[in-house]
């Protein structure tokens, strides 16, 4: 029987680094959910529909070098919010949690729509301001960092208010609260919850 684990918050969290840590620990795969919504708001911004766009991605497209862009960002987040999109990446997902030992799927709706029935749920968060010093360290082009918490903050808001699959802690989700964490204890918090589940 796979073992799956569901990493769910808002940007910059910390999910990223704690799920490659773990998929890494447990030799697990990994798959970085944002990628297919990244992937399918650059082919939009291509000049695709977005449903077509969803549907049709490609290896090829996960792949692309300009998907951590902050306008590849803006057009993944509004792409997330339509329906239509997340219907057509669902499939994918939930068969990558199914192949394998186990897997560590990351994103806004793991726990609560792709794989509800995860053997461990965590749910990791930080206030916005420190999501958004994180991103603004990790950003070399100028910006500033009131733009910055900005964004953070209208990400956080489209994830939140959507109807379809909004970002919210499952029920019996672990919350890892990172803002005064760091990250190897954020990761030894999550091994420890996933042993007490083997
Ligand atoms: O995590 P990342 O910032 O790469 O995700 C890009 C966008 O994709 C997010 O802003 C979010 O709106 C959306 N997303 C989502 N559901 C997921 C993963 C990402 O709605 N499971």
């Amino acid at each position: 029987m796979p073992f799956t684990v569901a990493i769910d918050g808002p940007a910059a969290a910390g999910k990223g680094t704690i799920s490659k840590a773990v998929a890494r620990h447990y030799g697990f795969r990994h798959l970085d959910t944002g990628l297919l919504y990244r992937a399918t708001g650059r082919r939009v911004l291509d000049g695709h529909d977005p449903s077509e766009a969803a549907r049709g991605l490609t290896p090829e497209d996960l792949d692309h070098p300009g998907l951590r862009s902050a306008e590849v960002a803006e057009a993944a987040s509004r792409v997330a919010t339509m329906p239509q999109v997340r219907a057509a990446l669902l499939a994918f997902q939930r068969e990558f949690a199914r192949l394998g030992e186990g897997a560590v799927l990351d994103g806004r709706d793991i726990g609560t729509v792709i794989c509800p029935e995860a053997e461990v749920k965590l749910f990791v968060t930080a206030s916005a301001e420190v999501r958004a010093a994180r991103r603004h360290r990790e950003l070399s082009d100028g910006t500033s960092f009131e733009a910055v918490l900005e964004d953070v903050r209208a990400r956080d808001a489209r994830d939140i208010d959507r109807a379809d699959a909004p970002l919210l802690p499952a029920t019996d989700a672990l919350t890892i609260d990172t803002t005064d964490l760091g990250i190897e204890a954020a990761v030894t918090a999550a091994i420890h919850a996933i042993d007490a589940r083997r």
